[in-house]
């Protein structure tokens, strides 16, 4: 299921989204300010960020530029919520990596739509061109994999799987994540299931080493990455 976390100072506000993403099925996470925000991104990390601007303490600017910098929430979608009307606030959130904004005040029914199309944009951006990391090359039209030249069989999922770390290299995805992206959104399976394939994955990469790019994210989740 799709968990957001609201980051909003303002309890009627707060309470009225917190509603409204109820009502569309979601769940969610509520924070009154940036402290709290982080605390529950790194307790649980959700799969969208609905952020208030206007907050006491640490600003809305400097938790999007917190998160951005981090690379577990690097690729986090945020909507920031804002009730200036200046066209330059926007503009600077979405320069320093906000994904939409919504501006307040805002029906249930916009802020729902909205929440979607960002998380229908952040669902596998499949290329069609072959992707190579060190030796290890995907070719996602012509479903082959190849480690060093050779020809690797994998099934179906460890392969949609692959696909999916190759695209998005170096970040790191929770279990829900990678079912969201990888499996689809709305497909009821398990987060064990999730451990399973990547165990298979790993193990069909593990002849020429390159299962080393698969790597534990303890507490958190999985990253495919060259490095360490
Ligand atoms: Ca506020």
């Amino acid at each position: 299921m799709t968990r957001i976390l609201v980051v909003e100072d303002e309890p009627a506000i707060r309470d009225m989204i917190g509603f409204a993403l109820k009502q569309a099925g979601f769940q969610y996470d509520e924070a009154g300010d940036a402290e709290q925000a982080l605390a529950a991104v790194a307790s649980r990390p959700p799969d969208l960020v609905l952020l208030d601007w206007m907050l006491p303490g640490m600003s809305g600017a400097d938790l999007v530029r917190r998160l951005r910098s981090e690379e577990i929430t690097a690729g986090l979608p945020i909507i920031m919520l804002t009730a200036r009307v200046g066209e330059s606030d926007r503009v600077h959130g979405l320069e320093l990596g906000a994904d939409d904004y919504v501006t307040k005040p805002f029906s249930p029914r916009e802020l729902i739509a909205r929440i979607n199309a960002v998380l229908r944009r952040s669902v596998v951006v499949t290329g069609e061109q072959p992707i190579e990391f060190d030796g290890l090359w995907l070719d996602p039209v012509g479903h082959r994999v190849r480690a060093d030249g050779e020809t690797l069989t994998l099934a179906p999922t460890e392969f949609r799987l692959l696909h999916f770390f190759m695209s998005h290299p170096d970040r790191v995805y929770s279990r829900g994540q990678l079912l969201d992206r990888v499996w689809g959104r709305g497909i009821f399976v398990e987060e064990r299931t999730v451990d399973v394939h990547i165990r298979r994955l790993r193990k069909a990469l593990a002849g020429r080493a390159y299962d080393r790019f698969i790597q534990t994210v303890r507490g958190t989740g999985y990253r495919f990455s060259t490095g360490h």
